[in-house]
Formats: structure tokens, C-alpha cells, sequence
């Protein structure tokens, strides 16, 4: 692998801390839900000599002059993803996921449009149309929002709620949300007042390229997802649709809502999509969720409460208000980091902390399955979360946990 001595002979001070980024992934335990661990073949692939090149358009009708090689890579990328995903149109070039939504919406509607998403502190994203976020600045938003009893998604409601309000797009896909979406569930109520469909499979997307969550594609108009939460294509964003949205689709990505394609990113799309056609990404999918089940199993068997009561995705989403009323997911946060494992205060449905310091903490096993973690070894992480938990600010427990990471760090190593 590349010991960046290239970038440091200019610029030692960015060879220090990519060194250093390595060295934290490799020495710490991602556990941040949207994290993954790419190929070193796709990390090759982003850092190629395609970020040098212009290639606004599509392939075989771009703007620039010395294509081809742009339209080769690009051109693997959309067969690979239809391949994955039976989809029949796929747009390969938002820069993020955000920027997929994004051009869905340029593509689909006005300003002042209504769009029905759930809520941000009940799992949805910025992108569905927070105030903070252009979608909720450009477009008239509306809230769905899961169940407060059973952490599930309340699809009567959701109609009911569709049928007052009325929207021209329903969105669907969340960021925190443990259990298998019934798409047809939320077609079925889009298609009751006439609105289109987008599920935005972000953190899902290689669940379901793999088979281990049901797909929206050919359900909902439109899904959206990342490229490199579950599935390890490095970051970005997609857009599949049918053939009857594509032109639409494309011409809001670019010129719509984007200039020149980051190439060199979708060489690294190329590689990852192959990688997940593969039978061994399926094995890999399926332990990411058997893993999650475990990690749920362990902290439920120390005393948490898991929101929805468990998990049928890569993450688990921890209430800590039954069993820990007096600590924040923040300070949860920063305790786990402190003996090395990463992840992320989040909200919890009926939520009675703040968004800034929410009341539980969201954990997924995407990135440590990568390492190689099988669930005797998530088994172990899931104890080492509830030792710290349940021991805040005992340093002889915080060393004795930092040892175990260090140890299990050691054991499946990452990029040597
Ligand atoms: C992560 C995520 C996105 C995409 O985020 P980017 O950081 O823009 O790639 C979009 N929607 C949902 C539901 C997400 O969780």
C-alpha cells in the first residue's frame, strides 16, 4: 500500500495525518452505521488519473474531447449496478447520496412542491427535506413518523397522513431505522393520492444489492442510495429508476444539479459493484446482518433496550433511557471512543433529550464484518460496549476494554 511518502515529500504536514487517519482505522473499531472499509483495488481506482478528466455529459455524448477511457469506466459502472440491482436505468455520477435526492426532486418537481418523509429525529435524513437542508427550503414538508411503542414504521398512519397532506413525492429509506421496510407498503399509499415514490436504500444499499433486505427497485419510482456504507464502492451516490424517468433523471444530475462527474470516483464505483457481483459479498452481507443480531443479543442480555426490540438490518439502535437515565448517547460517544470504538449518539423515537444530545446511540457492523469479525467476535464488542456503559469513568475498566480492542484490532487486520 501507498505509504504516502509521494504526498509527503510536498507536504508533510497531509502525509501526517492521512498516516494518521490510517493508522485510527486501523487501530479502532468503526462502528458508525455509514461506515465501511473499502478494497484496497477501489481506493486504487479513486485515486487514478481520471480525477484529471472532464467528461460532463454521458458516455458517448459528452463535451470533452479523450473520452473514451472516461466512458469505459462509467459505461461499467451502470452495467454492473443493473446487474446488482435489475434495475433499468441507473445514474452513476451524484456525488453523494444527498445529490442523488437531489436530482430526483429537480427531475420531478417544482418549488413549493409537497413532500411527505419521516422525520429527521425518527430516523430520516437532512436530504427529505429538513429546514436546515435545501429540500426543506425549496419544498412544502410534511412528517411521517414511526411508531413511539414499537419503534416501527406505522404504515396506516403514514397513509392516513399521505391522505390529508396530500404530497406530490413520498420519500422512504432512513438513516436509523433497524427493521425491513415494506416497500409496497409505501408504494400502496403513494399511489392512494397520486404521488411518486422515493426510497432512498443509503444505508441499505448493499443489503439490498445482496439479497438481505427486500428491494424497492421496480416498487418505488425511484431509489437513491450511497456507495459506500454497505456496499464498499467508495463514496458517492446512485440513482436508478425506469426508463420512462431517465431522461429526466440524467438531465437533473448534470447540467441540472451538477458539472463535471468525479471520474476517478466512479472508477472506484466500477471496481466496487464488481466486487459485489461476487458470491462472496453475499456471505459478507449476510454476516453483517447476523452480526448486528448478535451485537443486539449481547447488549439486550446486559440489560439495553433496543429500539423496535431488535434488528433485521446492520445496525441496532440503542434506547438508553430504561436501563441508563442518567447518561447521554454524547457522553456514551465520547466514553467508547475513548478505549477505541467509534460510533454515534443519535436520536431515539419520542425523543426527550435534544438532537445535540440525544438519548441513544446508533451501532453497526458494516465496517468490522469487512475486518473479518464473526459474532463470537462481535460478541465481545457488544460486552466491551456494556462494560463502559455501565462502568463511566473507571479507568481500570477503560484499560482492560482498550486492551480487548487492541487485541481484536490486531487479530483482523485492515489495510497492512
Ligand atoms: C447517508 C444517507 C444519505 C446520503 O448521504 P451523503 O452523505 O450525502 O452520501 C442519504 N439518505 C440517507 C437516508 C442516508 O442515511
Amino acid at each position: 500500500m501507498s505509504d504516502y511518502e509521494r504526498v509527503r515529500e510536498v507536504d508533510p504536514a497531509v502525509a501526517d495525518a492521512l498516516v494518521g487517519e490510517r493508522e485510527r482505522q486501523n487501530g479502532t473499531l468503526a462502528m458508525i452505521a455509514s461506515e465501511n472499509h473499502v478494497s484496497e483495488a477501489v481506493m486504487e481506482a479513486q485515486s487514478s488519473e481520471l480525477t484529471n478528466k472532464y467528461a460532463e455529459g454521458y458516455p458517448g455524448k459528452r463535451y470533452y474531447g479523450g473520452c473514451e477511457f472516461a466512458d469505459d469506466v462509467e459505461e461499467l459502472a451502470i452495467e454492473r449496478a443493473k446487474e446488482l440491482f435489475g434495475a433499468e436505468h441507473v445514474n452513476v455520477q451524484p456525488h453523494s447520496g444527498s445529490s442523488a435526492n437531489m436530482a430526483v426532486y429537480f427531475a420531478t418537481l417544482e418549488p413549493g412542491d409537497k413532500i411527505l418523509s419521516l422525520d429527521l429525529t425518527h430516523g430520516g435524513h437532512l436530504s427529505h427535506g429538513h429546514t436546515a437542508n435545501f429540500a426543506g427550503q425549496l419544498y412544502d414538508v410534511e412528517h411521517y413518523e414511526v411508531d413511539a411503542e414499537t419503534g416501527r414504521l406505522d404504515y396506516d398512519s403514514l397513509r392516513e397522513k399521505a391522505e390529508s397532506f396530500d404530497p406530490d413525492m413520498i420519500v422512504s429509506g432512513y438513516s436509523a431505522y433497524p427493521r425491513e421496510v415494506e416497500w409496497e407498503e409505501i408504494q400502496a399509499a403513494a399511489d392512494a393520492v397520486d404521488a411518486l415514490h422515493t426510497a432512498d436504500i443509503a444505508h441499505i444499499t448493499g443489503l439490498v444489492a445482496a439479497g438481505e433486505h427486500a428491494s424497492p427497485v421496480g416498487v418505488a419510482d425511484f431509489v437513491t442510495g450511497s456507495t459506500h456504507k454497505t456496499i464498499r464502492a467508495g463514496r458517492g451516490g446512485i440513482i436508478m429508476c425506469d426508463e420512462e424517468f431517465a431522461g429526466d433523471v440524467d438531465s437533473a444530475v448534470f447540467p441540472g444539479a451538477q458539472g463535471g462527474p468525479l471520474m476517478h470516483n466512479i472508477a472506484g464505483k466500477a471496481v466496487g459493484f464488481g466486487e459485489a457481483l461476487e458470491p462472496e459479498f453475499e456471505a459478507y452481507a449476510e454476516q453483517v446482518v447476523e452480526n448486528a443480531k448478535v451485537l443486539g443479543e449481547t447488549l439486550q442480555d446486559h440489560g439495553f433496550s433496543l429500539v423496535s426490540g431488535g434488528t433485521d438490518t446492520h445496525l441496532v439502535l440503542v434506547d438508553l433511557r430504561d436501563s441508563h437515565p442518567d447518561i447521554s448517547g454524547g457522553d456514551v460517544e465520547e466514553e467508547l471512543e475513548a478505549v477505541g470504538i467509534v460510533l454515534n449518539a443519535n436520536t431515539v423515537p419520542d425523543e426527550t433529550r435534544s438532537a445535540f444530545d440525544p438519548s441513544g446511540i446508533r451501532a453497526g457492523t458494516p465496517a468490522l464484518t469487512t475486518r473479518g469479525f464473526d459474532a463470537e467476535a462481535m460478541e465481545t464488542v457488544g460486552d466491551c460496549i456494556a462494560k463502559v456503559i455501565d462502568n463511566v469513568g473507571d479507568e481500570e475498566v477503560y484499560a482492560e476494554v482498550a486492551a480487548t480492542v487492541e487485541d481484536l484490532c490486531n487479530e483482523y487486520p485492515l489495510y497492512e
